[in-house]
């Protein structure tokens, strides 16, 4: 079986947080409305849930109600498809659609925690919106990619915060364009986080705190990356270590 097929691809797929063994469940909100009036499927139908922590299953379509969607489960199982170690990427937030498109290509790459960051010279404001909004993408994008555990999103943290020696026990790396070695990942793997400034890059001051909490520098070849490509960098070396 190829490996797509293994975790179910092939069927549409819904977020249900609470997935009963067997037996029936309802689905509502925002994943019944895109069940009924976008992809408007039958009673009959197969589909596949997932709860967000590892586990999916098969189910076929009972019921469609006004608002919500009766299933019954055929079988439950625990498939997981993460990185073997956790990844977690504080990234300042880039400007309009770039945002989700980050958002998105981190659940793709297997990132365990997205941080939205305030660094000095951010010029996006993080609204009280951007981490709902940062959610629902989450959830998007592991429909589509067939991931079963949703990427965190963390609560909106400043550049200070971050560069505090003790806010991670793995690996702590900034991508930074000037530094002088390359940022490699171990390749053990280990837990690990990496900051990712924004447009106009950190300051002396954000530098400097990181230098202090022993924070290692590592650049990601010749070229400045935007701030969403670097973090998709930065996603995708540490995927190919694991895969
Ligand atoms: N003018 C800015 C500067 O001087 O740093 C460029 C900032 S870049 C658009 C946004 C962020 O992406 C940087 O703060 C850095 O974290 C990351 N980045 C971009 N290109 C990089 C590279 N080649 N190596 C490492 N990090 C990079």
């Amino acid at each position: 079986m190829r490996r797509a097929e293994s975790i179910g691809r092939s069927l549409r797929r819904f977020f249900c947080e609470t997935l009963p063994e067997s037996g029936e469940v309802e689905i509502g909100d925002q994943e019944a409305h895109h069940l009924l009036h976008v992809l408007r499927m039958k009673v009959g139908d197969k589909l596949e849930l997932f709860d967000g922590r590892d586990c999916s299953a098969v189910g076929v379509v009972e019921e469609l109600l006004k608002r919500s969607v009766r299933v019954r489960i055929e079988s439950k199982s625990q498939v997981s498809v993460e990185l073997p170690f956790r990844l977690v990427i504080a990234a300042a937030v880039p400007k309009g659609d770039r945002q989700q498109f980050m958002v998105e290509k981190l659940v793709e790459l297997g990132c365990t925690e997205l941080w939205p960051v305030t660094y000095q010279r951010s010029s996006v404001k993080i609204e009280k919106k951007t981490v709902m909004k940062w959610r629902r993408y989450v959830l998007e994008a592991s429909k589509q990619c067939g991931r079963n555990r949703l990427m965190e999103i963390r609560e909106p943290i400043s550049s200070r915060e971050v560069f505090a020696a003790d806010v991670f026990a793995g690996d702590r790396w900034l991508a930074d364009p000037y530094s002088s070695q390359p940022l490699e990942l171990s390749g053990g793997p280990s837990d690990s986080l990496i900051a990712v400034g924004p447009e106009g890059g950190l300051t002396e001051d954000e530098l400097g705190t990181a230098q202090e909490s022993e924070w290692r520098t590592g650049h990601l070849g010749p070229r400045i990356l935007r701030l969403e490509t670097a973090a998709m960098a930065v996603a995708a070396r540490a995927s190919l270590l694991a895969n």
